[in-house]
């Protein structure tokens, strides 16, 4: 694991967030956390990242995941577990 170790997770407006817990926005709507930088660094956001979802049994649910248009890392949450069955996907975040 690692990959999220040293992201900063923040809302749409730059705040700095729990990315553990959904926050709602002045808006209203309720907001899921976003990383702030892949893995290697680079600066995430609207148009520098592709943002997906992937179903998992291990963590009972839903992984967000953020790929870096730049260099292709992901950063996902909930962070993969060793019970992760979406091997695929976690060996394009590996080095
Ligand atoms: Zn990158
Ligand atoms: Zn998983």
């Amino acid at each position: 694991m690692g990959a999220t170790d040293g992201v900063r997770w923040v809302l749409a407006d730059g705040t700095v967030a729990d990315p553990g817990k959904l926050w709602q926005t002045s808006g209203g709507r309720w907001e899921q956390p976003a990383p702030d930088a892949c893995p290697a660094g680079h600066p995430l956001g609207p148009k520098k990242a592709i943002v997906g979802q992937q179903a998992c049994l291990a963590v009972g649910g839903t992984h967000l995941s953020w790929t870096c248009l730049e260099c292709g890392g992901t950063v996902m949450w909930p962070p993969a577990t060793r019970r992760c069955d979406h091997t695929a996907f976690d060996g394009r975040a590996a080095r």
